[in-house]
């Protein structure tokens, strides 16, 4: 199993504990520090099957300065860091910094390009205006490697991911009961853009809802998804593998995986 978007940094330190426990779980676990406070401790839990992301999330996109651009593309240079992300449009949070969070949009896709990185995108919003904003922006921008982190469905956002050939990365909200439109989208999406992730220690999927989440409970949103594709647990798993070594690269040379 593999999961594509987590927040070591956010837990406690005995939910770390037994989050680390349990790595032996899971083929592979990218954890993204999504402000400068977090970048070093990002990178300092990146070890052994973990990798880490660096990047500035929309919610914090006001703390972009030149000092902070300079120190993201220091960061994003180490050798365990993946991806640049999360980064992306949120108006639910914080729709009065829409102007700044574009601009350090722009700054992370530029730097994901030049250093041949994907890029992690977050989208959040009331009435569905980021989700048709960042469709908008991917069309202009069509980033090489990108990712839409937890996808909500959105139709806007399906269809443009579609045409500049994103990853589609399922959450825990893949298992909630109302989500059927979700996991049809999960179903007819191409196999070959399919990813999981927990978003830990948000987004906990049925049966952890209300608790906090951790890497390892990805099980329940993969047993969904091969659920909805008709596949065994072992085929989406494989699957699910494939596609993330093939967008984050962690694939040694020569490796047999899967
Ligand atoms: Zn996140």
């Amino acid at each position: 199993m593999t999961d594509t978007h987590a927040h070591l940094d956010f837990l406690e330190p005995e939910e770390l504990e037994e989050a680390q426990r349990h790595l032996g779980e899971l083929r592979a676990v990218l954890t993204l520090g999504v402000d400068p406070s977090r970048w070093e401790k990002t990178l300092n839990l990146a070890q052994g099957n973990v990798y880490a992301a660096v990047g500035l999330h929309p919610t914090s996109a006001h703390l972009l300065s030149p000092e902070v651009m300079e120190a993201l593309r220091h960061y994003a240079q180490k050798e365990r860091v993946r991806a640049i992300g999360e980064t992306g449009l949120d108006y639910y949070w914080t729709p009065e910094t829409k102007a700044a969070q574009l601009k350090a949009l722009d700054f992370q896709a530029a730097l994901a390009e030049e250093l041949d990185l994907p890029l992690v995108l977050h989208v959040r919003s009331r009435d569905g205006k980021a989700e048709e904003d960042l469709a908008g922006w991917l069309l202009l921008h069509r980033p090489k490697r990108v990712v839409l982190h937890a996808f909500s469905g959105h139709p806007a956002l399906e269809e443009a991911g579609l045409k500049v050939g994103a990853y589609f990365s399922f959450a825990g909200p893949l298992t909630y009961k109302k989500n059927e439109a979700l996991r049809e989208a999960a179903k007819r999406l191409p196999e070959e853009r399919l990813l999981v992730e927990t978003d830990t220690p948000f987004l906990p999927p049925e049966p952890h809802r209300g608790r906090r989440n951790r890497p390892h409970h990805v099980r329940f949103t993969l047993e969904k998804l091969a659920e909805v594709r008709g596949l065994s647990f072992a085929e989406a798993e494989a699957l699910t593998d494939w596609n993330a070594a093939a967008c984050f690269r962690w694939l040694d040379p020569g490796g047999t995986n899967p």
